[in-house]
């Protein structure tokens, strides 16, 4: 994989830090604690080639001095039902680079970030979020270290092309971040669940109690600085992809209502015009009645029945869909559950 060769940097506008809110030793190169986040659900046949990658990586940005010695890696296990736990834990045991945790478990891809992000807060100074699969340019990591040190709390990596995904897959992805920004929920175009964000941003985010997860529309409501790196998507190294359409139509719902109102103001406004439309129908059918041309008209009825039930209806699905949010939300049921750690394995708690 080539080391961020198609890495390519844009500024986006953000909050500018107060320099003297920083502190210089942080800021230091070397001096920034990395964790590598990776959610992994059923991915046995990944892993082993995948983790390699990862390795390299990291030690490469230690060999030039941009992270800490004793950053890590750590794998979150997402409930899978193969063998991929154990696979992390031998590779935990093979170096300390490698850690891991599990969760209790299959809690879904957002919540399996949340996981490893909020395990990470108090013990790095940067984290890095990414899928296991290969997909995402692991080489892009060293760019968005960079923009870090440049003065960036957030680094967006975005996909700046998607020439392996296919017609089908390239257009539902694209339509999908179009929707959501139509809809009000502020996503960063081909930005999906790659990116660089500092522990000061995930210590502002841990406030965000929400339990319906969409990780890529909430990191910008915190703010901060932030920045774009620029990688090309590949094709996954091995194992199928767990986002059929049916799930991702799912999550671009769970986008679009977890972050805006916008659908129940549009109903509104399209209740209006409706309205508007029926009054003129109902003068229009008195004035045919007075001048004695009504017909039967069954047909018409019928059509008109129909079309309002239907309209009604899915007015009724998104409202309730709302409403099945406050009910998930106002139970503050627990985001995930974490059963065990691969530290704690080794009966040793504080050398992670
Ligand atoms: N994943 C997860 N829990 C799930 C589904 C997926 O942790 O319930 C992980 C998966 O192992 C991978 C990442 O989320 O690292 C993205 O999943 P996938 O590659 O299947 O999605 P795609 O890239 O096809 O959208
Ligand atoms: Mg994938």
């Amino acid at each position: 994989m080539s080391k961020g060769s198609k890495a390519a940097l844009s500024k986006e506008s953000g909050v500018k830090e107060a320099p003297e809110k920083r502190s210089p030793a942080r800021r230091k190169r070397g001096a920034s604690r990395l964790w590598i986040v990776i959610p992994c659900y059923n991915e046995e046949n990944v892993l082993p080639i995948t983790s390699e990658q990862f390795l390299d990586e990291l030690n490469d940005l230690i060999a030039k001095e941009k992270i800490a010695e004793d950053s890590r890696i750590l794998f979150v296990n997402d409930g899978s039902k193969d063998s991929t736990w154990q696979i992390i834990c031998d590779l935990a045991q093979q170096d300390p680079h490698f850690i891991g945790i599990s969760q209790s478990r299959n809690r879904g891809h957002q919540n399996a970030v949340l996981a490893g992000l909020m395990e990470a807060k108090d013990k790095a100074d940067i984290t890095i979020s990414i899928d296991c699969d290969g997909q995402d340019d692991i080489g892009a990591m060293e760019a968005m270290v960079d923009e870090y040190h440049n003065g960036s709390e957030v680094v967006y990596g975005v996909r700046s092309k998607r020439s392996t995904d296919s017609f089908f897959k390239r257009f539902t992805a694209e339509s999908f971040y179009k929707l959501l920004n139509a809809m009000g929920a502020e996503v960063v175009f081909n930005h999906a669940d790659y990116r660089l964000v500092s522990t000061r941003v995930l210590k502002e985010f841990a406030q965000f109690q929400e339990v319906n997860l969409f990780l890529r529309g909430l990191i910008p409501l915190v703010g901060f600085k932030s920045s774009s790196v620029y990688y090309e998507r590949h094709e996954r190294i091995a194992g199928e992809s767990h986002y059929p359409l049916s799930k991702m139509l799912g999550l671009a719902f769970d986008g679009i209502t977890s972050l805006s109102v916008r659908p129940i103001q549009l109903i509104t406004t399209f209740g209006c015009f409706v309205a508007f439309i029926s009054f003129i129908g109902i003068i229009w059918a008195i004035i045919d009645v007075i001048f004695g041309q009504t017909v039967p008209g069954w047909a018409s009825m019928t059509c008109i029945i129909c079309f309002f039930s239907g309209i009604q209806l899915i007015s009724l699905g998104i409202i309730g869909n709302y409403i099945g949010k406050i009910y998930m939300e106002v139970k503050h049921r627990p985001r995930y559950i974490i059963s065990e750690r691969t530290w704690e394995n080794d009966g040793d708690q504080t050398d992670i």
